[in-house]
């Protein structure tokens, strides 16, 4: 199977600046590929040479297949590209400025008047309203038109530098609808973002990077576990956290008085067999179980790095 993306060794160097240190990434066709990291880990500069916008230093990439310095405009209609800082012409409507991208950029194997369907849609789909001028957008709503461009001629490969930048929290939603429909489609997500939850709610697996370099690349659900899981459990009477201590899969226990019972919060790392089984000996009124999220795994694995 070709990956969707492929990214070998990649260096890149801004004069005696390094924004990329020799990256390895590749992303499968039908999946959704989350790219993380804090400020200036290189996401854009990658992204960026994936569109042959920026040439790399040294390294390969492969984009659908193809160098993306030879495959030209026949390759750039195959991807939906949001680029991080959008440029947009401000003397038009909301309407001629995506009649004009369905014209000149992307759409030319898509016939004309399903394209502009699609771009109705899709802008009625997120609220953006087509009549308004450019110029007078918010950010938010100058976000929605370059994800209008990018979705509009169902691309193979979808390369999204911040995509919520700026949205509100129901359009995200409908963001992270549109992302999941392409991936069941086949089609291909590759995005990056600050929003660890977000990343967590439509990846299929990412890939974490921190000044130039992948830390960490796996699947959304293994980071996930890495992270263990946290328990509470509310148990009659009074009991010590501390046999719980040494069981398999423990990590961590605390007893604190709930009225006339205990809540007994445990940290877990493996199965929590164990700890259930010691808990059943008690009489056990109520279970409830955090689950870990992307944003603390990936936090957590900063700071061991950092060490
Ligand atoms: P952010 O999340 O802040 O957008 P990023 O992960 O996308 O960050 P890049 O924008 O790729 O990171 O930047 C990577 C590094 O390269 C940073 O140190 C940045 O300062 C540097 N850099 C990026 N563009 C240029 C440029 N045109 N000239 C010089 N240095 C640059």
């Amino acid at each position: 199977m070709t990956p969707a993306v492929e990214i070998s060794g990649l260096h890149k160097q801004y004069g005696s600046r390094v924004a990329l240190r020799g990256i390895d990434v590749r992303v499968d066709p039908g999946t959704v590929v989350g790219f993380v990291g804090p400020n200036g880990a290189g996401k854009t500069t990658a992204m960026r040479i994936l569109l042959d916008v920026l040439r790399p230093t040294s390294g390969q990439v492969r984009v659908l297949g193809e160098d993306p310095r030879a495959g030209g405009a026949r390759l750039r209609a195959r991807i939906g590209y949001l680029p991080g800082e959008l440029r947009l012409d401000g003397r038009h409507d909301v309407a001629s400025l995506l009649d004009h991208f369905v014209e000149i950029s992307h759409a030319r194997h898509v016939p004309r008047h399903d394209a502009r369907a699609a771009w109705r849609d899709l802008a009625d789909r997120i609220g953006l309203d087509p009549t308004r001028r450019v110029r007078g957008l918010s950010k938010g709503n100058k976000q929605k038109v370059g994800l209008v461009q990018a979705f509009v001629h169902r691309p193979e490969l979808l390369i999204l530098d911040e995509p919520t930048s700026g949205l509100d929290p129901l359009v995200q939603a409908e963001f992270l609808a549109m992302v999941r429909e392409v991936r069941d489609e086949g089609r291909t997500v590759f995005l990056s973002s600050h929003v660890l939850s977000e990343v967590e709610q439509a990846a299929d697996s990412v890939v974490v990077l921190r000044e130039g370099r992948v830390v960490l690349t796996s699947g959304v659900d293994a980071v996930r576990a890495q992270l263990g899981q946290r328990v509470h459990l509310t148990l009659s009477g009074r009991v010590e956290a501390a046999p719980f201590l040494p069981l398999d899969g423990v990590r961590g226990a605390t007893a604190a008085p709930a009225g006339a019972n205990t809540r007994l919060t445990l940290d877990l790392d493996g199965t929590p067999d164990a700890a259930l089984r010691l808990a059943t000996t008690h009489t056990v009124l109520a279970i409830d179980a955090e689950r870990p999220d992307l944003e603390a795994a990936v936090m957590s694995l900063y700071a061991k790095e950092s060490r």
